[in-house]
């Protein structure tokens, strides 16, 4: 398996999303004569920070029953949920490229 470590950036998420969008239209899972159609990474975030992500990123979800004061816990659990920047591409596996300075 070749890693790709070029500086040029890579097209994996978008070619991936394509291969999907004419899969889907191809076994007619989404119907050709449709309008308004879209397809996106689930939990897509916006980067406003110059560099290369991922459209697409781990979750780690968290979840507690938190102490009480008078004693005992918490009826409901509190959840947290961190996304965690991937560094590099899960399909080719080319580390991305930011301006760390
Ligand atoms: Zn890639």
């Amino acid at each position: 398996m070749d890693t790709n470590t070029e500086n040029k950036a890579c097209n994996c998420f978008k070619d991936t999303l394509n291969r999907v969008k004419d899969h889907l239209t191809e076994q007619g899972k989404v119907p050709a004569d449709a309008i308004n159609i879209g397809f996106r990474w689930q939990g897509q975030s916006m980067i406003l920070t110059e560099g290369e992500y991922s459209p697409a990123n781990p979750k780690v979800e968290v979840e507690f029953q938190a102490a009480k004061k008078g004693g005992g816990h918490a009826r409901n659990k509190t959840k947290i949920d961190i996304s965690i920047m991937a560094t590099h591409c899960c399909y080719c596996g080319r580390e991305y490229q930011r301006n760390n300075a």
